[in-house]
């Protein structure tokens, strides 16, 4: 066998179709039955932009993806993007230059976007209550992605092009020689040329390497889902964007949301940093009422008056994070033929499909179109800085440490 992908999640079921579909022979494997509740991939939606605040070098993953949801949505006929716009508020007097690094990305990008003063944003979108100092960026090609939508198709096309999935088989264990890689499972044990570890929140428990393990962090988070409550408030796609407020600074006031897409709630959200654990397993997956309560009082109120105060549902999600808070996309050091991609760190879903394509590439050719060098694993102390010449080959767009695979085209079925 060619590889094997661990994890069909957001990362794994994007590689297992970009591999199969390049006529890899590709298995997968999952403990689960993605799409599950179990990981860091459910709850409905997850926002889309090409104006990516975390940084330029994610742009161009974002871009791709949207062109990826596209051409998966016509392969497969499923809805997986939703271009509602998606609405970044700010406060314009505690920080005027709010939207400079969205405004760049998106003169570099040619992106469209629209700013909204506090009287365009009570016109267009009444469903908020802001303060005069209020201020909108609205990238209107923006919106959400249905994350399990997005996972099944690309596992449903991955299997139509050749791929085999086992579900609900567990991998114990990852080991590498200069030849092969083995994958020890609790049904059975594979060799592979290469494989492609995307196990999310799990990822350290495989790593066999506790000097990287600890590179990844999980961390609890909560979603919930509050009913529509007042008259006259329209929460569907078609009048309410997926939105982000204080998108820009203010970590300690930042929330998200969502338009509905049931028609009777709107789910809402923020990034939470402050319950570290080291086994996803343990993760505790109750959510209180005061807890659902707290987060209305502290986020909705005033805000978003349409929404009823007591959450309709409440789930648990998991982020995993490094220390600098951005990805990881790279072969192990001195295991070739073992690749990562994780740590997205509570925004990767938007940039999965192409990061899958860029796995595929690196597996196949060994290089790829888009530019992964910022996410090696190079540039933590802990695993040893490398040279610059050293990083640049390291996932990124130049030839280098290319393990041939046989190319078949498999026939479709
Ligand atoms: C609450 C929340 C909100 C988010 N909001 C956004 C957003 O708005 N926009 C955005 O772009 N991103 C967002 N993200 C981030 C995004 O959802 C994640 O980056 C992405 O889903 C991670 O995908 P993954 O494939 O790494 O992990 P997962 O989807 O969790 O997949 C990992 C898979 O590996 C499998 N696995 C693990 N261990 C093993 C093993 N030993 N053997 C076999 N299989 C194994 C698991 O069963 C699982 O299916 C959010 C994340 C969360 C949690």
């Amino acid at each position: 066998m060619d590889v094997i992908v661990v994890g069909l999640g957001a990362m794994g079921s994007a590689t297992a179709h970009q591999l199969a579909r390049r006529g890899v022979d590709v298995l997968g494997i999952d403990r689960h039955s993605p799409p599950h509740t179990f990981g860091s991939s459910h709850g409905e939606t997850r926002i889309t932009r090409r104006l990516t605040l975390e940084g330029a070098e994610y742009a161009p993953l974002a871009v791709r993806s949207h062109e990826w949801w596209r051409r998966v949505e016509a392969e497969s006929g499923a809805s997986v993007l939703t271009a509602c716009g998606v609405l970044t508020l700010a406060d314009q007097a505690a920080d005027p230059e709010a939207f400079a690094v969205h405004e760049r990305a998106a003169a570099a990008h040619g992106i469209d976007y629209e700013l909204l003063d506090a009287a365009a944003l009570r016109e267009r979108y009444p469903q908020f209550r802001v303060a005069d100092t209020r201020v909108g960026l609205l990238e209107p090609g923006g919106g959400f992605v249905r994350p399990e939508a997005a996972i099944s198709a690309q596992l449903d096309l991955a299997e139509r092009y050749g791929a085999r999935l086992h579900r609900g088989e567990r991998v114990l264990g990852v080991e590498a020689s200069a030849s092969a890689v083995t994958v020890r499972t609790d049904a059975a044990t594979y060799t592979a040329d290469q494989v492609v570890l995307c196990a999310g929140g799990w990822l350290a428990g495989l790593l066999g390497d506790p000097r990287l393990a600890r590179l990844f962090g999980v961390y609890r988070q909560v979603l919930h889902w509050f009913g529509i409550g007042g008259a006259g408030q329209d929460f569907s796609p078609g009048s309410f964007p997926a939105f982000i407020w204080n998108g820009v600074g203010r970590a300690d006031d930042y929330f998200y949301g969502f338009p509905s897409v049931d028609g009777a709630t709107v789910k809402v959200a923020t990034g939470q940093l402050d319950h570290r654990t080291t086994d996803p397993d343990a993760l505790d997956r109750a959510v209180t009422a005061e807890e659902a309560a707290g987060f209305h009082r502290a986020m909705i109120s005033g805000r978003l008056p349409g929404l009823s105060t007591r959450a309709v549902r409440s789930e648990v999600c998991m982020y995993t994070v490094t220390p600098d808070e951005a990805f990881v996309i790279d072969r192990l050091p001195g295991r070739e033929r073992v690749l990562i991609a994780s740590a997205c760190s509570g925004h990767g879903f938007k940039h999965s499909a192409a990061i899958g394509e860029a796995l595929a590439e690196l597996v196949t050719d060994g290089a790829t179109t888009l530019d992964l060098a910022p996410f090696a694993l190079g540039r933590f102390n802990s695993v040893g800085r490398r040279g610059r010449s050293q990083r640049a080959r390291s996932a990124g767009s130049r030839p280098s440490r290319s393990i041939p695979v046989r190319r078949e085209r498999r026939k479709r079925r």
